[in-house]
């Protein structure tokens, strides 16, 4: 079987550098952008990667880290030496999620926000969810958008996020509206001009701030991963998720 595995320190410097091409990015941004937008966030895309890769991104200073399956967030979440390492660690949930399934993500210990409600169902029964597990507490959300029209993606149509943004708002109290986010087709050539996909979320955020009267400066907005994270930061990204340039290639999944 092959493996791919980096050594020692690797990590760190990759982060290192993707690090300074998330500040050389912001940089850059028109000033346009840079009003509407926050400082992007980078959130360390950890799937399928063991918890020492995890723990020595951490010890580099990385707080936030992704995951995209249940099973593995729970397990990674539950880790006892990331507990004790990671204290601070902030976890992002941005697989596709099953009402059925809610209850464990609800229940991992530091999670920071589900980006990918995609349905009002969802969204309901997250609110019910955290209502029981937290009190009072409540949890951060994006909608997640299917900008490219794919079947295979999830996210709801950008004709339908208004509802549900309006719906995680108005009738979710234990829901944080965070932003919305996308993925967007993989193949998009940069050559050709701006991803159409992120210029979609640029659309859908502000058709929210205006249906729901919010700046669109506290609408974040969840786009870029490894092969286009600059790009989206340059065109308005808040939150970037980035795997495989930090972490090294992904076995692919059977
Ligand atoms: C896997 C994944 C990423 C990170 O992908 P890379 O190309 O490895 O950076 C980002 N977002 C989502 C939703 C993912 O599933």
């Amino acid at each position: 079987m092959l493996r791919l595995i980096m050594t020692d320190g690797e990590v760190a410097r990759a982060l290192k550098c993707v690090l300074e091409r998330v500040a050389e990015a912001t940089k850059a941004r028109h000033q346009d952008v840079a009003a509407l937008c926050a400082q992007p966030r980078l959130v360390a895309v950890s799937k399928t990667k063991p918890k020492e890769m995890i723990i020595e991104a951490y010890a580099a200073g990385q707080r936030h880290f992704g995951e995209n399956y249940v099973q593995e967030l729970v397990d990674k979440g539950h880790d006892e030496q990331i507990l004790v390492e990671c204290p601070d660690i902030k976890w992002h949930m941005i697989g596709h999620l099953q009402s059925n399934k809610v209850k464990k993500i609800i229940e991992v210990p530091n999670l920071y926000c589900i980006e990918t409600v995609d349905s009002i169902k969802l969204a309901t029964a997250i609110d019910k969810a955290v209502e029981k597990n937290q009190g009072d507490k409540t949890l951060r959300v994006f909608a997640q958008v299917n900008t490219s029209d794919e079947e295979n993606k999830s996210g709801v149509h950008p004709n339908n996020v208004n509802d549900l943004v309006s719906h995680i708002m108005h009738n979710c109290p234990n829901l944080d509206f965070a932003g919305i986010m996308t993925i967007g087709a993989f193949d998009h050539d940069l050559s050709k001009g701006p991803n159409p996909d992120f210029q979609r979320l640029l659309k859908c955020r502000a058709s929210v701030s205006e249906a729901q009267c919010t700046e669109p400066k506290d609408i974040e907005m969840s786009m870029g991963m490894s092969n286009d994270f600059e790009h989206a930061i340059v065109v308005g990204s808040t939150n970037v998720r980035v795997g495989s340039t930090i972490f090294g290639a992904r076995n692919v999944k059977k």
